[in-house]
């Protein structure tokens, strides 16, 4: 199993058991053996719970969020920081309400509030009590309702900031406030100079789309001056882009969204909260490196690099020490879920049977066939060369109509014999073989329960890598080399990436699938994005999602269960009546027997069809 790299990208939440099955480690009772993914899969079986299925582990959630607030109050006690973190989760990275629930719950200790982008998020953010301290701050454009929402939910006690964007805002923000006679509490998004690598790198920088520079702030706050409103614009905000690679850019960013502070607060902008946004990555492939999928930097590092550059400049510029704000989102959900999917079937690029010569072969047949009385280590490639020739000479000849089917199906089995032969001697050689480079092309394709469109849209989008196992056998060595083809009708709907230990490979190492047995593949760290952002092509829906906990003293417990869109509510997503399809494909039906066409006896069997099928799961049942 050490192909998989498990070791490095799996944070020790993720590990090998001794039978072969992977494990989930509880971070909370790190004592307590790992359980294992198959066993609960198996439970979950039995109580009629099936794949594909999202997995949220909600001891990880727990975990990662104790983990960012620990690390900030470490990294505070130790630099003698003079003020506290009150961090936000952006709920734009999971909405869910079993997520978003939880994050609640288990920030209440380290009053940790709620980030909302839009209205609906606000009002997601509103139907949570949150601590004292706990921020909920508004990001992205706002109109009046907006607003108007923000500042009343001040009377509840929430301590709600509106992030103004852009100077227009500031005019909408001072015509709520004369309409309610309240005022607001208020931030301010700057736009930082300093651009930082990696896939978000356009979210920093002078062309972001986020934020403004320095003479717009400087409109801004003139007019709240103007408005009497000065004293109000508490909070600094910035937002560097997800998943920084190199934590020098934090440092960067971080000194000069500080510059900002001092420079606002010697303006007597009475600023008492530094919002640093999100950026905190995730290390997808553990290779602990400045570049794509990863991270050169652990959650503790991060949270020293902030709070000394903050110290630093603070005291430089003798400016109290701020509360501090982060928005990370990946960091403390990507972890808690996981897909889960089983392996439908298999399409092999080898044989391990080939028919034998027959008299009336071809005579290109015959030279496919001698190919395999000179096939050796040192005239692999010499093999590979003839046996292509071949094959694609007798493939041109069946097109134009001089082979038939039978004889061309034996020319592509004994094709594929020879190429598995060629696997097993490279397999079985200590060197390297001169077909070692084009052996990619011979991976199987293995056909998987699940559509990439809805369950892993970042990986479709923009080339993210996130960690796949198989969740059994791996106590074997994998026999088998395989990309992974999804369940939608688009070839897009693939994926040929995979970490693995010594780096990425185009195919992933399988085990050959067992007659009974269901083969599960995992896919790791995909809390963060995924769900709301998959779509639903060729109408298939949101999968079962299940929630459980690891137990302290062991095992686990089920926690909830979301049940897998049916086939009427995806078709409802689309604006189709269930009831109408039905009554449109019944009236067919009844037609067909006053016809004569249908036995009126087959009514029923043709009606339970239908309706079977529009209550049921979208997936492969
Ligand atoms: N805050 C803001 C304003 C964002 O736009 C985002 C997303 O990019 C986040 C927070 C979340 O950041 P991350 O994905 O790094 O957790």
């Amino acid at each position: 199993h050490s192909v998989y790299g498990i070791d490095r990208w799996g944070k020790d939440l993720i590990v090998v058991m001794d039978n072969g099955d992977v494990g989930l480690r509880n971070p909370l009772a790190p004592d307590q053996p790992p359980v294992s993914l198959p066993e609960i899969l198996h439970d979950l079986e039995q109580r009629d719970v099936h794949v594909p299925m999202i997995l949220r582990v909600a001891s990880y959630l727990e975990h990662e969020i104790r983990e960012i607030n620990d690390s900030f109050a470490a990294a505070i006690a130790r630099t003698s920081y003079r003020g506290s973190y009150r961090g936000v989760f952006p709920i734009k990275v999971n909405q869910q309400a079993q997520v978003v629930d939880r994050i609640v719950e288990y920030g209440k200790p380290y009053h940790y509030g709620l980030e909302a982008g839009s209205k609906p998020e606000l009002v997601i953010a509103l139907a949570h009590r949150l601590p004292g301290e706990a921020l909920i701050v508004c990001n992205g454009v706002k109109d009046a309702e907006f607003i108007r929402l923000a500042i009343l939910s001040r009377k509840l006690g929430f301590n709600t900031v509106i992030v103004l964007e852009s100077p227009k805002e500031v005019d909408t923000v001072i015509a709520v406030y004369e309409e309610l006679g309240m005022e607001p509490m208020l931030g301010v998004r700057v736009k930082l100079t300093n651009q930082i690598s990696g896939k978000w790198e356009e979210s920093s920088g002078d062309r972001s789309t986020f934020g403004m520079n320095t003479d717009q702030i400087v409109a801004v706050i003139d007019k709240l001056r103007d408005a009497g409103l000065l004293h109000c614009l508490r909070l600094q905000h910035s937002h560097l882009g997800s998943q920084v690679p190199d934590v020098n850019d934090v440092r960067r960013a971080v000194g000069e969204a500080c510059r900002y502070f001092t420079e606002l607060t010697r303006e007597g902008v009475p600023l008492t909260h530094l919002d640093l946004g999100g950026g905190l990555g995730v290390d997808y492939t553990g290779e602990k490196k400045a570049i794509e999928n990863s991270i050169n930097y652990t959650v503790a590092e991060y949270c020293s690099n902030v709070v000394e550059t903050v110290a630093y400049a603070m005291d430089e510029a003798g400016v109290e020490h701020p509360t501090l704000v982060t928005e990370s989102g990946r960091a403390v959900v990507a972890t808690s879920s996981m897909l889960i999917f089983n392996v439908l079937e298999a399409t092999l690029y080898d044989a391990q049977d080939a028919p034998a010569a027959e008299p009336d072969d071809h005579h290109l047949i015959s030279d496919l066939i001698a190919v395999n009385d000179y096939l050796r280590t040192d005239r692999l490639q010499e093999c590979w060369n003839d046996a292509t020739f071949y094959r694609n000479e007798l493939r041109a000849m069946f097109r134009r109509g001089y082979i038939d089917l039978r004889q061309m199906g034996r020319a592509e089995r004994i094709y594929l014999h020879l190429m598995g032969r060629i696997k097993a001697v490279v397999a079985g050689s200590d060197g390297p073989t001169d077909v070692d480079d084009q052996l990619e092309s011979l991976a199987d394709i293995y056909h998987c329960n699940f559509s990439l469109f809805q369950s892993l849209p970042d990986v479709w989008a923009i080339d993210q890598i996130h960690p796949m196992v198989p969740l059994q056998r791996l106590n074997e060595a994998p026999d088998r080399r395989a990309i992974l083809s999804d369940i939608t009708c688009d070839s897009d709907g693939k994926v040929d990436r995979f970490i693995l230990a010594d780096g990425v490979s185009p195919s992933l190492p399988v085990h050959t699938l067992g007659e009974d047995a269901p083969y599960y593949l995992g896919v790791f760290f995909i809390g963060a994005y995924q769900e709301t952002l998959g779509d639903l092509h060729n109408l298939f829906g949101d999968t079962n999602v299940v929630t459980i906990d690891l137990k302290p003293g062991g095992g686990f417990e089920l926690l909830h269960e979301q049940e897998g869109d049916t086939i009427s509510e995806v078709l409802a997503y689309v604006e189709f009546d269930p009831t109408d399809c039905v009554a449109a494909f019944r009236k067919m039906v009844d037609e067909a027997i006053a016809g004569g066409g249908l036995k009126a006896k087959d009514r029923r069997t043709l009606m339970a069809a239908y309706r079977d099928s529009i209550n049921g799961y979208t997936y492969y049942e």
